[in-house]
């Protein structure tokens, strides 16, 4: 099968390193070529010199961009690949995209005889490094059918969230739910750390407790007590899923003050630390509020 990727990214090129053997003809495409470069150097795939001849033989087209406008951008612009997009194949796009664009992107595909499948994942680089992500997609199970094998290369739980845009949908609130997480726990350790308490202690009753969350069992304590804050996903990818969410609750006239507040937060966040910190650096905005260290 052979099989495009576009964006080689914090996450993407670990995806795209799991298709990078049989029974695939992997070819890769990056805007910065160094990266295609680097990633053909260790893996076999060939590098396209342009997205649109990436994608001119694929039977399969997966992209993993930031957001649902650079998808746009690369469908699009000047040297966009619709027109080189050939009739039959799918394009799945493993982007947190935003639902209403994913939907429009189909739409579009359609007319010319292309599927496409919203297929955003979860688990974070450490997932994507051992092919275990979850995979939330929305679209055609027909059509599906017909790339499983290509998700299964680097999604281990496999879930259908309905028509196209569902995945995104899901996938914009699960991080809203991160994004709440991250900064409900550094404010609850924050009184903690000003009331005297270890946030080590903290930490080892709230992970037995029912206070607990992935945030609390290992954002903090690997990348925050450590402050080691490595660099797997950036927070201004984070800002703008949990905006996909408010806009998401706001289109639908659901009340959700906790995602809206959460939302402006991460923009203060982004705006402080700029584009290439790291998601769980919000905490570091906590602290300086509160003039402690989580450590
Ligand atoms: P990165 O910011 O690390 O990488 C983004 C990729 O998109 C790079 O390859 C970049 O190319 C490319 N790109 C950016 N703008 C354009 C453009 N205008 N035209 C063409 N290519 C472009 O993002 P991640 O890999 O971390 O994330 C990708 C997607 O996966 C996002 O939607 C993110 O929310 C989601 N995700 C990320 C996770 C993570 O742990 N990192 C976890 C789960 C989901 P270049 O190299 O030239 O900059």
């Amino acid at each position: 099968m052979r099989v495009a990727f576009i964006g080689l990214g914090d996450i993407g090129r670990l995806m795209a390193a799991h298709l990078a053997r049989d029974p695939f003809d992997l070819i890769v495409w990056n805007r910065t070529a160094a990266k295609a470069d680097a990633f053909g150097r260790d893996h076999k795939a060939r590098i396209a010199p342009t997205a649109g001849e990436a994608v001119r033989n694929a039977d399969v087209v997966i992209t993993c961009l930031p957001s649902s406008v650079e998808v746009e951008a690369v469908l699009h612009g000047e040297s966009g690949i619709l027109e080189s997009l050939r009739k039959g194949a799918v394009l799945i796009d493993c982007t947190s995209g935003d639902p209403p664009t994913s939907r429009s992107i189909a739409a579009e595909l359609r007319a010319r005889g292309v599927d496409f499948i919203d297929a955003p994942v979860s688990g974070g680089t450490t997932a994507a490094r051992s092919g275990s992500l979850t995979v939330m997609w929305g679209g055609d199970a027909a059509v599906f059918e017909r790339v499983r094998p290509v998700v299964e290369a680097f999604g281990k739980k496999i879930v259908h969230a309905g028509p196209v845009g569902s995945g995104d949908a899901l996938k914009a609130v699960n991080n809203a739910l991160l994004a709440v997480h991250i900064l409900s726990t550094a404010e609850d350790l924050a009184v903690l750390v000003k009331a005297g308490v270890d946030p080590k202690v903290a930490l080892e009753v709230i992970n037995a407790s029912s206070g607990r969350s992935n945030s609390s069992e290992n954002l903090i304590p690997q990348r925050v007590l450590t402050r080691a804050f490595p660099r797997t996903f950036r927070l201004a990818l984070l800002e703008k899923d949990i905006g996909i969410a408010a806009v998401l609750a706001e289109d639908l006239n659901a009340r959700t003050p906790v995602i809206s507040l959460a939302a402006q937060r991460f923009h203060e966040a982004r705006e402080k630390l700029g584009e290439e910190a790291d998601h769980v650096e919000a905490v570091k905005m906590v602290e300086e509020e509160n003039g402690i260290e989580i450590r």
